[in-house]
Parts: structure tokens; sequence; C-alpha cells
């Protein structure tokens, strides 16, 4: 493992989130919003509202400049959002999950709650110095985040679909 599990998990998460808003939006509705907080298994507030959607969907252009700055930038943003939410670092143990870093109130709104988790996350790698784990899909026409936590820093596409379509793209090349 690269990093621990919950700046694993929040990395991931943001990459999934600030991904939604590529084109087809796939975060148009409260279901959407509640499978994407039970796949992450979220725990703390989760309204289910029109409002906490937009709030959270709002969230995700600030989530990609954050995922995909270079590393001096991400710095500025990390403590912008840390301080605007007044983070304060405690350690959880709860829900089966061991101890992991929580830096605000599961009573907080949940996009204060993901800005939160994610600039805690961006912390982690950019003390590490692994911004180059973060990029964009090498697929054509996407712009979707890759998150790669690879041994072998083998990931280039953001999803399946990237790769098996620019897999197709090369073997037609290839045939012509
Ligand atoms: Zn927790
Ligand atoms: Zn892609």
């Amino acid at each position: 493992m690269l990093f621990a599990h919950d700046t694993e998990m929040s990395l991931t998460a943001a990459v999934v989130l600030a991904n939604s808003a590529e084109e087809p939006d796939t975060l148009t509705t409260v279901a959407e919003l509640d499978t994407f907080f039970a796949d992450f298994r979220y725990a703390g507030r989760h309204d289910r509202t029109t409002a906490e959607l937009e709030e959270v969907r709002a969230l995700r252009p600030r989530l990609r400049t954050l995922l995909t700055s270079e590393r001096d930038d991400a710095v500025e943003l990390v403590n912008t959002l840390l301080a605007e939410a007044r983070a304060l670092p405690q350690l959880a143990r709860h829900d089966g999950w061991d101890w992991h870093l929580h830096a605000i109130d599961p009573d907080s709104p949940l996009h204060e709650r993901i800005a939160v988790e994610t600039a805690m996350a961006m912390v982690d790698v950019i003390r590490s110095d692994e911004m180059s784990r973060l990029g964009l899909c090498a697929a054509d026409d996407c712009e979707g985040i890759v998150l790669d936590l690879s041994r072998n820093r083998s990931r280039k596409f953001c999803s399946t679909t990237c790769g098996n379509r620019t897999a197709v793209a090369a073997y037609r090349a290839r045939q012509a």
C-alpha cells in the first residue's frame, strides 16, 4: 500500500466524484449520490436532498483543480480548504474501520466533509512528493483523472471503457 487506507479511499472517492462531471454527467440524482455514499462507505450526515446533491456537484470543479494541480498550487488549495473548514485532525475508529483521521465533524454537510477529506489525503500525497500518481486519462478525447496507486505505475486510463476503446483503436490502426 502506497498511502494509509483512509488516504487511498479519500483519493479514490475524490477522483470518482470529479470524473462524474465528465460527459455524460453521472451524478445528477439523489439516488446516484446515495450510491456514491454507499460505495465509499461514508459515515456521518447524509441529507438525501436536492440541496445536498447540488452542493456536492458544485464541489466537483474544485476537486478537479486540486487533483490536477502542480504540487505548489495544490498546497495553496489544500491550506485554503482546511482553513475554510477549520479542520481539526482527530484519530477515530468506528464501523469496522481501524484508526484513521477525521478532520471535520461527522455532522458537517457532506460536501464539506468530502472537501476536507480530500485535502487531508492530498497532505499525504504532497508530503511524500507523489503528485505524479495523479494524471489525465491517456485515451483520446477524455479528460478523466487517473489515480495510479499501483506498484509499477501501470495505470493509464480513467476507466476500463477508455482502456478498451484505446486498445480497439490501436488494433484498427494496425489493420489499416
Ligand atoms: Zn471515519
Ligand atoms: Zn478516460
